[in-house]
C-alpha cells in the first residue's frame, strides 16, 4: 500500500464554479448564458490591444498606471484608492485573502453571484447566506445577521442572477447602520444597465465610508470579458493597498491594460450599448409576457423568470441547447425552476423566444 499525496483541506471545501456548457461549440449558436455583451470590441480598443502585442517581451506595468489614471479621471476617485484585478472575480477572491481572518463571518444574499461562496470558502471564513425577498436583496435581514464575528458583507446591485436592483437611498441607509469595522463590497458589475438611479450614484457616497468598496468590471458593458479586467473603487487607501498586497505583481496582463485604458475613453459607446440592452430587455420581456411568463423587473443585461418546476427547467435548458440556444439554468445558480437569459442581438433574442414557445 502506498500513501497518496493529498490536497489541502481547503481544496475539498471549495465550491466548483457552475460553468455554463458550450464554450467549445462551433457554428450558429446564440450565446445567452454568460451575461456577455453581444457587441464586439470597438475598433479603437482592438487597435490598442494590437499595439500592446508588440511589447509582449516586457512585463506589464504592475501599477497599472495609465488605466488607474483614466479610471481616476472618469470616476473622480484618487488613483491610490483604485485597485485593478484580473477580472472582478479575481478581486473578490483577493478580498477574502485581504480582509478576512480565518473563521470570520461573511454575509451575502442568496441566490447571488457564484463567486461569493468561493471567496468565503477560500478564505476559511463562515458564510451566512440571507434569502432574497421576492427576488430582491433583503438588506434588513442582512443587518439582522451581523454578529461580533462579521468582517465582510457583499451586496450585489443589480443582483445576479435575479436582475433586480435596490435604490441607492436604501443602500445608503443600510451602510449607515453597518458598524464601521465591517467591510462592505458593493458589487456593481451591472450598474450601467440600471435605470433605478444614476449609475454613478454610489460614487457620491463612497467618500463617507472608509469601509466601502465599489466593484466594477470591463466584462459586461465594456464587452471585454475575454481579457479579464475588473476594478474596485475603495473608500480608503489602506483597503486598496490590502488588495494589492495579496496579489502577484503582474496579475493584469499588458493587452488587458491597454484595451481597458482605451475602452474607458469611449463613454458614448457605453451609452449606446446600454440603449441597445434596454431595447433588448423590452423585446425579451414583451415576448415572455406573450407566452404567459412574467419576468422580474430587470435592471441588468439579462432577464430572470420562472418556467415551471426544476425538472421542467432542466429539460428546457437542455432542449434549447440542442437547438443552439444557450441559456443559464436556475438550478445551477441556486433557484430551481428559473432561467437566466442574457440579452443578445435582436435576432438572437427572437430565436430564443420562438424556440421557447415551441417547448412550452
Ligand atoms: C460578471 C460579474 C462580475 C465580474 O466578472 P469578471 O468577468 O470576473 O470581471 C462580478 N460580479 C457579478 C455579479 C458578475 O455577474
Amino acid at each position: 500500500m502506498s500513501a497518496r499525496a493529498r490536497f489541502s483541506q481547503r481544496v475539498d471545501r471549495l465550491p466548483k464554479y457552475p460553468a455554463a456548457p458550450g464554450y467549445a461549440w462551433k457554428g450558429d449558436i446564440a450565446r445567452l448564458a454568460s451575461n456577455e455583451s453581444p457587441d464586439p470590441p470597438l475598433p479603437q480598443v482592438l487597435e490598442a490591444a494590437q499595439r500592446a502585442l508588440t511589447d509582449l517581451n516586457r512585463y506589464p506595468d504592475p501599477t497599472q498606471g495609465e488605466l488607474r489614471e483614466r479610471l481616476a479621471h472618469r470616476y473622480d476617485v484618487p488613483v491610490e484608492r483604485i485597485a485593478i484585478g484580473n477580472g472582478g472575480s479575481d478581486l473578490l477572491i483577493a478580498a477574502g485573502d485581504a480582509l478576512l481572518e480565518y473563521g470570520a463571518e461573511v454575509i451575502y444574499a442568496w441566490p447571488s453571484f457564484s463567486m461569493y461562496p468561493h471567496l468565503a470558502q477560500a478564505a476559511g471564513a463562515t458564510e451566512i447566506r440571507v434569502p432574497l425577498k421576492d427576488d430582491f436583496i433583503d438588506l434588513d435581514a442582512m443587518l439582522g445577521q451581523i454578529t461580533a464575528a462579521t468582517q465582510l458583507i457583499v451586496v450585489c446591485n443589480p443582483n445576479n442572477p435575479t436582475s433586480t436592483a435596490l435604490p441607492m437611498a436604501e443602500i445608503e441607509a443600510f451602510l449607515a447602520k453597518v458598524p464601521r469595522h465591517i467591510w462592505v463590497i458593493l458589487d456593481e458589475a451591472y450598474i450601467e444597465y440600471s435605470l433605478v438611479d444614476d449609475p454613478d450614484a454610489s460614487l457620491d457616497i463612497l467618500p463617507k465610508y472608509a469601509n466601502l468598496a465599489l466593484m466594477r468590471t470591463f466584462s459586461k458593458v465594456y464587452g471585454l470579458c475575454g481579457l479579464r479586467v475588473g476594478f474596485v473603487l475603495c473608500g480608503s487607501v489602506e483597503m486598496c493597498q490590502a488588495f494589492y498586497s495579496v496579489r502577484q505583481p503582474f496579475s493584469v496582463n499588458a493587452v488587458a491594460q491597454a484595451a481597458a485604458s482605451e475602452a474607458i475613453q469611449h463613454q458614448d459607446a457605453v451609452a449606446q450599448r446600454v440603449e441597445r440592452a434596454i431595447a433588448a430587455r423590452l423585446q425579451l420581456d414583451d415576448g415572455l409576457r406573450k407566452l404567459g411568463i412574467v419576468p422580474r423587473a430587470s435592471q441588468a443585461n439579462f432577464s430572470w423568470f420562472r418556467v415551471g418546476d426544476g425538472e421542467a427547467e432542466i429539460a428546457i435548458v437542455g432542449e434549447l441547447a440542442n437547438r443552439g440556444v444557450l441559456v443559464r439554468s436556475g438550478t445551477a445558480l441556486g433557484e430551481a425552476g428559473y432561467l437566466r437569459v442574457t440579452y443578445g442581438q435582436p435576432h438572437e433574442n427572437a430565436r430564443f423566444l420562438s424556440e421557447l414557445a415551441t417547448l412550452l
